[in-house]
């Protein structure tokens, strides 16, 4: 009878989901990191309460603990939110030309992106055309001139001097242009001002009406922070826009403003800008913006190794044996042999964000050897003192010495700091304690 019971016990746990405490601690984390990553308030909020949803009916995965599987949940969250694993590409018109209209505050980065369009489309057998429809600051034609010489591709701007100051006028002509030369990619640059502005809203409308684009890129400096969302909003309610352009990743920030626009317009991140240069410019990744938004060491490489090297079933019995109070020497052997498999031990330890100082140092003058040693000492017991260390006597404890090339003290460290181990691996069973359990030989 009391072996069903353990057993079913046993089953419940390797079946559980991750508990609120589970939860709450690393997602107090992210919470912090998104903020730092200057993701905007009322974004943060939303993402944090649906990741802690998602997580809290996750059925515990044996090979990570608890906090890496929350860590795991909000990275596969941001990716999503982020616009997945699938590039998104530009939508080209099935009758060219493609036209394509640049939108966004002043010193965005819209001009240099025009340039960088160009060049890239060039490259890729397209024949662009630039249009200067910022007519707002006087250098701002001249500028984008410069750029398209830059990138070999051919501007079109109104005639200096003839008092032609309307930019709707100057999309609706650059159409027929565009035709007549066979260009068969458009690219209108547009003017911004430093705030939103309902004038310049209203112009960038009227130039999307007559020039009838096939994508409205949004451009925006990730530098903006937590304006980002208002500044997002009032484009897409004012123009909207089929896609999203991150200005100056280059820069220090962070990245949250991908998340706050992402979020805020579920409009996908199309491009990058990463830098004045035309060549400065690559398609949006994800997977990495996410990585940059979490900035929490290198913490999915390190769930992946630790998957890697993690046995499923291994972890399964010995979880099942732990509940059972049935942990031994052998199944402590397994564990250490499965993290010398994991490859760099250390490197994995310095991969974890916010390990106390403490435990930095131990990490630091921790190696291998010490694992090498332990295995050394486990493999010249015999299987009934593996299991049962208690029968480990003073002569047995020599003899293990002497065939382990160790010294009868390095074997009661062992043996002590199993038995610690022991004891807290059997309350984390219990889900007393969640978190890495401590390093013997440390
Ligand atoms: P616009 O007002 O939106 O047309 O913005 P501009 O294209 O004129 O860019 C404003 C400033 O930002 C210029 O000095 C650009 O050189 C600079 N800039 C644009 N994109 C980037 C970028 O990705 N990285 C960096 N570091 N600077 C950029
Ligand atoms: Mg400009």
């Amino acid at each position: 009878l009391s072996d069903r019971l353990v057993d079913a016990l046993g089953n419940l746990r390797s079946k559980g989901k991750l508990t609120a405490a589970d939860i709450d601690s690393t997602v107090r984390e992210i919470r912090r990191a998104l903020l730092e990553a200057d993701v905007a308030l009322p974004v943060v909020k939303a993402f944090v309460a649906h990741v802690r949803e998602r997580a809290l009916g996750d059925e515990v995965n044996r090979a990570l603990n608890p906090a890496q599987q929350v860590v795991q949940i909000v990275n596969d969250e941001l990716i999503r939110i982020l616009g997945g694993d699938q590039d998104r590409k530009l939508q080209f018109a099935k009758r060219p030309p493609t036209v394509i209209m640049l939108v966004g505050l002043q010193g965005a980065g819209k001009t240099t992106l025009a340039g960088k369009l160009a060049k890239w489309l060039a490259n890729e057998q397209h024949t662009p055309m630039l249009v200067a429809a910022d007519l707002q600051r006087p250098n701002a034609v001249t500028q984008l001139q410069i750029v398209g010489d830059q990138a070999g591709v051919p501007v079109f701007a109104p005639e200096p001097g003839n008092g032609v100051g309307d930019p709707v006028r100057v999309a609706r002509e650059s159409m027929r242009i565009a035709e007549a030369k066979h260009h068969d990619v458009v690219i209108i640059d547009t003017a911004g001002r430093l705030g939103v502005d309902e004038e310049l809203m209203g112009q960038a409308r009227r130039i999307k009406e007559a020039t009838n684009p096939d994508e409205v890129l949004f451009v925006i400096d990730a530098m903006i922070g937590q304006d980002a969302v208002a500044t997002a909003r009032a484009f897409q309610e004012g123009v909207d826009f089929t896609g999203v352009v991150l200005t100056k990743l280059d820069g220090d920030a962070r990245g949250g403003a991908a998340l706050s626009v992402a979020q805020t317009t579920e409009r996908p991140i199309m491009f990058a800008s990463v830098g004045e240069r035309l060549e400065d410019f690559e398609p949006f990744h994800p997977d990495r913006m996410a990585g940059r938004i979490l900035n929490m060491g290198d913490v999915l490489s390190l769930i992946e190794e630790a998957q890697r090297a993690f046995d499923e079933e291994e972890a399964r019995k010995s979880a099942e044996k732990l509940a059972r109070n049935e942990y031994t020497l052998e199944d402590f052997l397994k564990q250490m042999q499965q993290i010398r498999k994991a490859g760099n031990f250390k490197k994995m330890l310095s991969l974890l964000p916010n390990v106390p100082k403490e435990l930095k140092s131990e990490i630091d003058n921790f190696d291998d050897s010490a694992l090498i040693r332990i295995e050394a000492i486990i493999q010249s017991m015999t299987p009934q003192e593996r299991n049962n260390p208690k029968i480990l006597n003073g002569s047995r404890r020599s003899r293990i010495a002497r065939g382990s090339g160790t010294e009868v003290r390095d074997v009661n460290d062992l043996v002590k700091r199993f038995e610690m181990m022991a004891k807290m691996m059997r309350s984390a069973a219990r889900g007393e304690n969640p978190g890495m359990p401590g390093m013997p030989g440390m």
